[in-house]
C-alpha cells in the first residue's frame, strides 16, 4: 500500500504542486501553519534521514532552497522556517521524508520550541556521548 505522498507523486490523489524536477516534488500542505506552507520531498519513498542517501538529500535540499526563494520573492515574506520531523517521536506522521517550508509573517503566532538550561556537568556528559570524532 502506497503512502499518501507516494500517491500524490504518482498522481493518484490531487495536490497543489509548487515545484517538480526529476527527483523532488513540492506541494502545498493541506493544513497550513501559515499561508504558503509547502512540503518538499524526494519522489522516491524513503522514511527518514537514515534511509535517504546523501545524493538524494542534496537533491531535495536544492528543491527546498528553490521553494524558499519563491516564498520570499512572491509572497513578500522576509524569512521562513525549514522543519523536518524525523520519526514519530519527533512528530512525523507520514513516513516519507519531507521538509516543511513555512513562510513567516509578522505576528503569525508560530512559536518555536521551549529552551532550558543544563545542570552542572550535564552538557559535558551529553557531549561525550554524541561527539563525532
Ligand atoms: P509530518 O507530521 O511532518 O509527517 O507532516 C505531515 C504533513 O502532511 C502535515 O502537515 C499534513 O497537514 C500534511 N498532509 C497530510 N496529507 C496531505 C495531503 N493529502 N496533501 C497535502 N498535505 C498533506
Ligand atoms: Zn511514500
Amino acid at each position: 500500500m502506497d503512502c499518501v505522498f507516494c500517491q500524490i507523486i504518482k498522481g493518484k490523489i490531487p495536490a497543489q504542486l509548487v515545484y517538480e524536477d526529476d527527483t523532488s516534488v513540492a506541494f502545498l500542505d493541506i493544513n497550513p501553519t501559515t499561508p504558503g506552507h509547502t512540503l518538499v520531498m524526494p519522489k522516491a519513498h524513503h522514511a527518514n534521514f537514515e534511509e535517504i542517501d546523501e545524493a538524494g538529500l542534496a537533491a531535495v535540499m536544492r528543491a527546498v532552497k528553490k521553494v524558499g526563494q519563491s516564498l520570499k520573492d512572491n509572497l513578500g515574506v522576509a524569512g521562513y522556517n525549514v522543519y523536518e520531523n524525523n520519526d514519530p517521536i519527533a512528530g512525523q506522521v507520514i513516513p516519507h521524508i519531507h521538509f516543511h517550508v513555512i513562510p513567516r509573517y509578522p505576528g503569525d503566532g508560530l512559536e518555536l520550541w521551549p529552551q532550558g538550561k543544563y545542570e552542572s556537568g550535564e552538557a559535558e556528559k551529553i557531549l561525550n556521548k554524541i561527539k563525532i570524532n
